[in-house]
């Protein structure tokens, strides 16, 4: 008897063909922004059969890393470590439970009070990650008879809530205000209406037209959600993300972050009114049916919250540093697309072509993922340089110097 699961050597199979098989990376040491150690997984290299001298370095490889969603260099800052091992000693590690039964520890609600602070609201919400407070809140907001409104490069946590909440879905052009506009005069007979966005979009690092979208919401009756995942600690006065860098945060109601990228922690959270919160906690499926998040993350993630107040330079660094990547990157006749933020696309295309790239940044000791669907729509397969505080200008120089020659 055939085994029924034999289809998927066919359909791995498949992928392979197509340029879409991922290969896992296997990090060795700590996720450090700038540098990175992975184990070696190039075939030919393992088995020794490489004649290279250069690249027979052993099974661990230090690349540059231009890889990571650790915007503010704090994933492996001490500080933060310190905190978590502080709150592993305290309170031990596991949470045990759902917040609504007995996991909810006063680290939790503490974060949740310095994150409404930080966001100037009325109150915020933990859920186990980013990708979870997505698919809850919009879940747990619209439903059947609603309709939601979605940016075509949104992130697949909110196509996926959008999906699960059973409301009619209407996908608005990439940053296109006029045809938002259209579906939702044409939309009107719907119960609830929701527009939602990333603020910065995680592979192309555009931005959405936050006050027209503002604006827009407002005139029709909408709820407004913006998940700010990689903008928050980035942008803005006080790093709380795009609404505040364009002054808009008091009038977006449902603002999403996450714990995971600049804060160097881990877990997502919902700032917003306290009535908003409230309905969150009793209606957001992963809130209530996943355990809550280690209590020493929350620990970990107050101590980033401090840091991001204590030292703006990570921030204002950061920004400094992707200006100048593209402006060198537009000297040397690379397009970077519309970024306007330390994520730096550079689209190749086809998906073969971009790992192949990939692989070739990765023999000169550059980090650079390749970036393929269904991350990005069939055609649009590119190179994505994330950028943080802890890069020098010397790595930048250098890789810029490594693009040229590679895809020039
Ligand atoms: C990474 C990301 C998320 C998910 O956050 P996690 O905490 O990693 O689950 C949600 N939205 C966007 C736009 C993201 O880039």
């Amino acid at each position: 008897m055939s085994d029924p699961l034999d289809w998927l050597d066919d359909a791995l199979t498949n992928l392979d063909r197509r340029g879409l098989r991922r290969s896992l990376v296997e990090r060795v040491g700590p996720q450090r922004g700038d540098r990175i150690e992975i184990t070696d997984t190039n075939p030919q290299r393992q088995q020794g059969t490489d004649t290279n001298p250069q690249r027979q370095q052993g099974r661990a490889r230090r690349l540059i890393n231009f890889g990571s969603n650790d915007y503010l260099g704090l994933a492996a800052d001490p500080r933060i470590a310190a905190a978590a091992k502080q709150a592993i000693d305290e309170t031990g590690w596991g949470a045990g439970a759902s917040p609504l039964v007995t996991g909810r520890s006063a680290l939790h609600a503490e974060l949740e009070r310095k994150l409404a602070e930080f966001e100037g609201t009325e109150a915020a919400i933990l859920f186990p990650s980013g990708y979870a407070a997505n698919v809850g809140t919009i879940a747990a907001l619209v439903g059947k008879g609603d309709a939601i409104y979605s940016d075509e490069l949104n992130h697949a946590s909110i196509i996926d809530g959008c999906r699960l909440s059973g409301a009619v879905i209407e996908v608005f052009a990439h940053r296109d205000l006029g045809q938002l506009k259209e579906h939702l005069l044409r939309g009107r007979s719907y119960r609830q209406r929701l527009i939602v966005t990333d603020s910065v979009f995680s592979m192309t690092g555009d931005v959405a037209p936050l006050a027209g979208l503002v604006e827009l919401a407002e005139r029709h009756g909408a709820m407004l959600l913006v998940d700010e995942a990689h903008a928050t600690g980035v942008f803005g006065e006080h790093g709380r993300g795009w609404c505040e860098e364009v002054r808009v945060d008091e009038a977006v109601p449902i603002r999403v972050g996450t714990l995971s990228k600049s804060l160097g922690s881990h877990g997502g959270f919902v700032a917003g009114s306290q009535r908003l919160i409230d309905w969150l906690a009793n209606r957001a499926r992963p809130y209530v049916f996943s355990t809550a998040a280690p209590p020493a993350a929350s620990a970990a993630a107050l101590t980033a919250l401090e840091i991001v107040h204590k030292e703006p330079h990570r921030r204002t660094d950061l920004r400094e540093l992707a200006i100048s990547v593209r402006r060198q990157l537009l000297d040397r006749g690379l397009s970077y697309g519309s970024s306007f933020s330390q994520i730096i696309p550079m689209v190749i295309g086809d998906p073969r072509r971009v790992a192949a790239a990939a692989a070739e940044l990765r023999e000169r000791g550059y980090f650079v993922p390749g970036i393929r669907p269904p991350s990005v729509p069939e055609g649009q397969s590119l190179l994505r340089i994330s950028l943080t505080c802890l890069h020098t200008s010397a790595q930048i120089d250098a890789l810029v110097d490594a693009l040229v020659e590679i895809t020039g």
